[in-house]
């Protein structure tokens, strides 16, 4: 199988770009509201600790890499969960930010909204790897852009209409998603065109199968292409959008069990293979990239039960830990798409 329109990185070794690191774990609990009592959850951000009220069943302490405030920003969660990654995104690597709870818990906000007021990790994302290349006008840079949806095991492309199921493909050089559409995205704002145009797609696969959205994981890429120095970089950003489903959601289960074969030492076999999500995911948990989880939660006295698994599986995911290594590409074998519409028919004509 080809892999249409997207080149190899080779993955060579530069010995002083090489880094390996745990997996960054940041907590955001949202305030309580509507109907919801508050008081779950106590939280330092100076300690980054946590504690989680249990009511009768008494309390349990954490410590994160970072713990959010109930009132902090969207601009301090950028800062504290995203920016780093995306600025080793900028210098050759791959990235991965994710974001793990319970349904309502503050993902979707978290990780894709365009709100003015509160823009969240994916938009902000786009405006920094155009900012930097604004920052470098005798650069030549191709940014592209793919949206996935994973459902029950099937991957249809959300910047398509068409709702064919994709394959996950793995080359000698890793993991990629077989024909999909990869937009060429030019201006932040041809990136928000792009989150807009899978946001409409998804809702419409939404009114057609009952309850998609709360039991499927969006997966948003990002490649950003350095001509010259023959880099490739990739980032990658998956909002997790259920963890209500867990038992007829096979990815979501294998994440836990992929987290806990990376997080235990003495374990050398990672079930990667055995779902959709992990497969694809299979570098941020343990290969080439550089991840960072954003773990949500509630400060909810209703939720404290999946408080608690949401805080145990960030736990474990603190201890995986990957290599990151700068990505070079063979620019002869690259395919690139012109912009953003010449790939595929798309549902509003695309951007030139
Ligand atoms: P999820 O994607 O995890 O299911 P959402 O992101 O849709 O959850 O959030 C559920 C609701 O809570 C939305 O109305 C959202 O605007 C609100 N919300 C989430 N996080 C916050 C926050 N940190 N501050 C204020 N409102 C929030």
């Amino acid at each position: 199988a080809s892999r249409p329109g997207f080149a190899s990185p080779t993955g060579r070794a530069l010995s002083p770009e090489r880094s390996s690191e745990k997996v960054r774990v940041v907590v955001r609990c949202r305030p309580a509201h509507g109907e919801e009592t508050a008081g779950g959850v106590a939280l330092d951000s100076s300690s980054c600790q946590l504690t989680l009220h249990r009511g009768a069943t008494g309390s349990v302490n954490f410590t994160f890499d970072q713990v959010l405030s109930q009132n902090a920003p969207q601009a301090e969660v950028y800062d504290t969960a995203a920016l780093d990654v995306v600025d080793d995104v900028l210098n050759g690597f791959n990235g991965t930010i994710m974001a793990y709870g319970q349904t309502g818990a503050g993902k979707t906000y978290t990780l894709s909204s365009t709100d003015t007021e509160a823009v969240g990790i994916m938009p902000r994302a786009c405006l920094q790897v155009f900012t930097r290349i604004d920052q470098h006008p005798q650069e030549q840079y191709t940014v592209l852009m793919s949206i996935v949806q994973l459902y029950t095991e099937r991957i249809q492309d959300l910047l398509l209409p068409t709702r064919i199921d994709l394959a996950i493909r793995e080359g000698p050089d890793g993991v990629f998603v077989e024909g999909v559409h990869q937009a060429r995205v030019q201006s932040p704002s041809d990136c928000f065109d792009m989150l807009r145009r899978a946001e409409r797609n998804r809702a419409i696969a939404s009114t057609a199968m009952n309850a998609v959205s709360s039991r499927s994981h969006v997966v948003v890429m990002l490649t950003v292409i350095q001509h010259g120095s023959e880099r490739l970089k990739k980032s990658l950003s998956t909002g997790d959008r259920a963890n209500e489903a867990k038992h007829i959601n096979l990815s979501l289960t294998t994440l836990g069990l992929c987290i806990n074969a990376r997080a235990d030492p003495n374990q050398s076999f990672v079930p990667f293979r055995n779902s959709k999500l992990t497969r694809l995911l299979q570098d941020s948990l343990g290969g080439n990239a550089k991840t960072s989880l954003v773990i949500a939660v509630s400060d909810a006295l209703e939720h404290v039960n999946e408080t608690l698994d949401s805080l145990n599986f960030g736990t474990r995911a603190m201890m995986v830990k990957t290599k990151a290594v700068v990505n070079e590409v063979d620019m002869a074998s690259m395919n690139l798409p012109q912009h953003s519409s010449d790939a595929g028919g798309s549902d509003d004509g695309g951007k030139q």
